[in-house]
């Protein structure tokens, strides 16, 4: 497959061009920003338990590193693709350079479905992925971090692997690494408390509180919706509906949040949860709600199935989980949109305080973290904000207007080489 032909390129493509045309940004830069800087294809030959060799596909896309090191997760699912992964790093381009970071965009993954995989092949996995790429990574170069299908324990075996091949310790090669050997206090629940944090931001700007009559539906109860739902929960939310890849539950009068997690730690699925209702993911997606996080993957509300979303506030935990022209039908319909590159960026403003931390060797309390988590979300959500107001465009747009005035002012001042 081609760089620019997976649906997830092109509309991550069709939302550049169109905040592009909205700022009257200049073309030149566009046409940089439409190709990463870097990409790289490796094989990764793992011999499974049965004693066979297979071959996986991987790669690590470096979009733009203007503003400072690559930065970005990597990724084992089966949809994984250079086309695909070069998306999700232009996403990662605009998301750093949204919130401020010293940081540029990066992705990595493997065509791979992690279930399939012992503990044992896994972690073979990793760190031969690891190693083909470790030409390109580093602390000054690109960071990784976890993302759908990989977690603390993938980026331990990738530290572990980098470091034996440099012949010294080098935590600042990955963000997202268990505490004890060198991750940060809060990395884990950023993401969904980023979430959440930017729920709030959106009601003040109308002047709303979240509490008890405040509905919730949230599809993807893992790493995003799980914290997201338990800081909703403290809120007195009421959540009726999370689903997971075995479908989803609904009840109207608001699930027992630590009772699903409890489930879902002790049998991994939320299929068979007892004392609720069994609905598909689909019809999740449709609920009458207040507030929808779809916070599992990308694509799941589609020109196809927009017109029938209900919900007051749609914020994307997930990366791209609206196409653009689902964008259009719902803020049409005058839903609020809160996009993923401001509303998920939690997990990245906290691996970049991981990074930091790790580089200085000195490590911060749970509330500073969470403290500068939340200021630094709330002045981001206030400048997307001030932009949907000033250039009077949907909030996807806004987001993408707020980053790309950073980026195309830090590309000039830099120039292109040679000129
Ligand atoms: N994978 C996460 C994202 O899409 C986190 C990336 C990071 O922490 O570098 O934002």
């Amino acid at each position: 497959m081609s760089l620019f032909e997976s649906p997830f390129f092109q509309d991550a493509f069709s939302q550049l061009e169109e905040a592009a045309g909205i700022m009257k940004m200049d073309p030149n830069v566009l046409e940089r920003l439409k190709f990463p800087k870097r990409a790289l294809q490796v094989s990764v030959p793992i011999r499974l338990d049965d004693g066979t060799v297979k071959v996986f596909e991987g790669y690590r896309v470096q979009h733009n590193m203007t503003l400072g090191p690559g930065k970005g997760g990597i990724r084992y699912h089966h949809h994984v693709s250079l086309s695909e992964t070069a998306a999700l790093a232009m996403l990662m381009t605009f998301k750093c350079a949204l919130v401020g970071l010293p940081l540029g965009g990066a992705k990595g993954g493997i065509k791979v479905n992690p279930a399939d995989l012992s503990r044992s092949e896994l972690q073979a996995l990793t760190r031969r992925y690891a190693t083909e790429i470790a030409m390109i990574i580093g602390p000054d170069k690109d960071v990784p971090a976890p993302d759908i299908g990989t977690d603390s324990q993938t980026m331990a075996w990738f530290m572990d692997t980098y470091s034996q091949l440099k012949g010294y310790t080098v935590p600042g090669v990955v963000t997202g690494k268990p505490i004890a050997i060198g991750g940060s206090l809060g990395r884990a629940d950023s993401t969904g408390k980023g979430v959440v944090y930017c729920i709030n931001f959106a009601y003040e700007k109308m002047n709303k509180k979240v509490d008890k009559n405040t509905t919730v539906a949230i599809h993807g109860f893992g790493k995003v919706g799980i914290p997201a739902a338990v800081d909703l929960h403290h809120q007195d939310a009421k959540i009726v509906a999370i689903s997971d890849v075995s479908g989803a539950i609904y009840d109207e009068k608001g699930l027992n949040i630590p009772a699903c997690i409890e489930w879902v730690q002790q049998r991994n699925f939320l299929k068979d949860m007892p004392g609720a209702k069994t609905i598909s993911n689909e019809e999740l997606l449709e609920l009458d709600v207040d507030i929808l996080i779809p916070a599992a993957i990308d694509g799941v509300v589609t020109e196809a199935n927009a017109h029938k979303v209900k919900a007051r506030i749609i914020a994307e935990g997930a990366n791209g989980p609206l196409t653009k022209e689902a964008v259009d039908i719902i803020t049409a319909r005058g839903g609020f949109i809160i996009p993923d590159i401001l509303c998920n960026a939690g997990g990245v403003i906290v691996s970049y305080f991981e990074w930091v931390q790790g580089l200085q060797m000195f490590f911060w309390d749970l509330d500073t973290v969470n403290k500068k988590l939340h200021d630094i979300m709330k002045q981001a959500f206030d400048k997307v904000y001030t932009s949907h107001q000033v250039y009077k465009c949907n909030m996807k747009s806004a987001a993408l207007i707020t980053a790309l005035q950073r980026l195309e002012g830090a590309m000039k001042l830099r120039g292109m080489f040679p000129g």
